[in-house]
């Protein structure tokens, strides 16, 4: 049946990575990108502007707002959320296409993609990356430099929030060391326990 079956189906190959912003699932995931090809990471559609250093198509699809609509409209975005005034989405087709072929996915995205993954594919396996502690969070979104002071208090707020959400995930690692992060989450993602 087109539900039901699908929980114990490909989708247990599906990990989602989220957590509050500046908690370092960036840093992780660029990790995972030069380390693990065995592990195919999604490449989501954002509005925002390119950060120095950032390519089209490698962190993200940088897209405009028609675009994006379009993506939405058609039915092209697997999830997508606003976060601090821009809007980022999972491209569905090429997602679904590695499940089918038996290939670990991992998602990174927010709180809300990651709660409509969770209603749209049951079958996936949620961890939670949280901050050693708020004040170390505080430090980490304030000492980036890269976005204006009104931009860093927007995601502070968002991330206050975002931290009350860890109970909903089936697992949370803490950031304390990006290795050590990393090997759990590879070791996660390559044997999920659901
Ligand atoms: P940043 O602008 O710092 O790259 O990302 C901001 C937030 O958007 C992060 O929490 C990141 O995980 C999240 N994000 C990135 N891609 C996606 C996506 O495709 N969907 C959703 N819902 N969130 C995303």
């Amino acid at each position: 049946s087109a539900t039901g079956a699908d929980t114990s189906g490909p989708e247990r190959r599906l990990t989602v990575l989220s957590g509050p912003s500046g908690v370092g699932k960036s840093t992780v995931v660029r990790e995972i990108r030069a380390r693990n090809p065995e592990v195919w990471l999604s490449v989501s559609v954002t509005t925002r502007a390119p950060r120095p250093g950032e390519t089209d198509g490698v962190e993200y699809f940088f897209v405009g707002d028609a675009e994006f609509d379009r993506m939405i409209a058609e039915g092209r975005l697997l999830e997508w959320a606003e976060f601090a005034g821009n809007r980022y989405g999972t491209p569905r087709g090429p997602v679904e296409e590695r499940l089918r072929a038996g290939v670990p996915v991992l998602l990174e995205i927010d709180l809300q993609g990651a709660r409509q993954v969770r209603e749209n594919m049951p079958g996936a396996f949620h961890v939670f990356l949280a901050p050693p502690s708020w004040d170390e969070l505080v430090r980490r979104l304030t000492g980036r430099g890269t976005e204006p002071p009104e931009v860093v208090q927007r995601r502070l707020d968002t991330a206050r929030v975002e931290l009350a959400a860890e109970k909903e995930f089936d697992r949370t690692l803490v950031n304390t060391s990006v290795q050590d992060v990393r090997d759990e989450l590879l070791a996660l993602i390559l044997a999920p326990q659901v």
